[in-house]
């Protein structure tokens, strides 16, 4: 038996905003930041857990001490007990009956018990000598489903329906498994798109993103139509028609807004497009499908929660979904998440970049291809070759493909130096 120790927690930023790199149409200057956490324990293996929460700047000391908050739930704890049940651990954070209040089951808080949850997830897979993709792909589909809260979910996604769905995966697991080491999943980039880079660097950018083997870009959206107009035409006349090009708007828009924005760019034949207004906007995002199609909508990254996510499915009002490994409570909940787009029928696109983000989910999507929908058919993990170098694991692109990661754990552990160069200290 061993026990938690310790909780640490530090607030680390990089100063991305100097390069413009993530610029796009409503945050023009993100310092890529994490707030990061390390859970230790008084077993003698060496190993740790190792989670964080992306955040681009100001407000990192908030998230953090969010998660420091949650230090008197976990330190004097039995470890295996919460390991050998990460269901009731979950339940048992997000339930929490005062901290709740500051949600309920999304935002600052939410997203410090996904830090705290997923640096658990860690810790067990490196226990168990598996990268975190595989130890959920070698689980039992009643194991996967007791992860599940499915408290508000039963409307649309019972107990029944998630086992029936992992249960007809389970025949091709070993299969797939074999697949994903030799061929990957797939990529897409973002590299080339951020708004603030020059129509050369725009050029330049798609040019190698192509020579690299990615078969999709994404562009950013939403400052100047004319702008989008001129970069969009580029764009597409350096990739060529067989490129696909996706659209990311970062919610600057309303709805009249959007559809008639669109409206002017349909002509480049786009893949999506993503986050075209508020991310609570269930509603506005139906009317927007409706009015752009047959143009896609994309949305996730800034979706809350699981509850949220069942609307936008329930409203038909995103046609790709995009779960992101930091703004939900954890692993479990992106489960949670995958088996509902999974019951929809609706692929899901992970959002990336920023810092880590790429190391986290990609293991989710993996799990997803071996044990939930079996197929990468009309799905792509966002890429962008941004800070791979501070982390223990950094992410293996090539070919326009994410490599299995083989080592242990779920990819965030980041480089004890690199950790304390980058410390925030005001
Ligand atoms: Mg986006």
């Amino acid at each position: 038996m061993s026990t938690i120790v310790t909780v640490d927690t530090v607030d680390i930023r990089f100063p991305t905003s100097e390069q413009l790199d993530g610029s796009d149409a409503m945050n023009a200057d993100p310092d890529y930041s994490a707030a990061y956490v390390e859970i230790t324990t008084d077993a003698d293996d060496g190993h740790s857990g190792h989670g964080f929460v992306f955040t681009i700047g100001r407000g990192n000391d908030i998230q953090t001490a969010a998660i420091r908050a949650l230090s008197p739930h976990l330190v004097g704890r039995d470890v295996e007990a919460i390991l050998d049940d990460m269901g009731s651990f979950w339940r048992g954070l997000v339930g929490d009956s005062q901290l709740r209040w500051l949600g309920p089951e999304k935002g600052v808080m939410h997203m410090a018990i996904g830090a705290v949850v997923n640096a658990m997830w860690d810790l067990k897979a490196k226990r168990a000598s598996l990268p975190l993709w595989r130890l959920l792909a070698r689980m039992s589909p009643e194991e996967i489903v007791d992860l599940i809260d499915f408290r508000y979910l039963t409307d649309a996604l019972t107990r029944d329906d998630a086992l029936q769905i992992l249960r007809a995966a389970e025949p091709g697991r070993a299969t797939r498994e074999a697949e994903l080491l030799e061929h990957g999943y797939p990529a897409y980039t973002t590299t080339p798109g951020w708004l603030g880079y020059s129509d050369e660097k725009l050029a330049r950018l798609c040019r190698e993103a192509v020579a690299d083997g990615f078969r999709m870009i994404k562009l950013k959206v939403g400052g100047d139509v004319d702008d989008d107009i001129r970069r969009m035409r580029l764009a597409r006349e350096t990739v060529g028609p067989d490129i696909r090009i996706g659209t990311d708007a970062n919610q600057r828009w309303g709805v009249d807004e959007a559809i008639e924005w669109m409206g002017r760019l349909s002509e480049f034949d786009i893949a999506w497009i993503e986050e075209p207004t508020n991310p609570d906007d269930i509603l506005a995002h139906a009317a927007i499908a409706k009015g752009v199609a047959p143009i896609p909508v994309a949305t996730g990254e800034h979706c809350g929660g699981r509850v949220m996510f069942k609307q936008l499915l329930q409203a038909n009002a995103l046609s790709v979904l995009q779960i992101d490994a930091t703004r939900v409570a954890g692993v479990n909940e992106n489960i949670a998440i995958l088996l509902l787009a999974a019951k929809f029928g609706v692929p899901v696109c992970p959002h990336a970049g920023g810092v880590g983000l790429c190391e986290a989910v990609q293991h989710l999507s993996m799990f997803d291809f071996i044990a939930v929908t079996g197929t990468t058919e009309g799905r792509v993990i966002e890429y962008v070759d941004h800070l791979h170098e501070h982390f223990v694991t950094p992410t293996d692109v090539s070919g326009g493909v994410y490599h299995a990661p083989t080592a242990p754990g779920n990819g965030m552990e980041m480089l004890a130096a690199s950790r304390e160069e980058y410390t925030f200290r005001g």
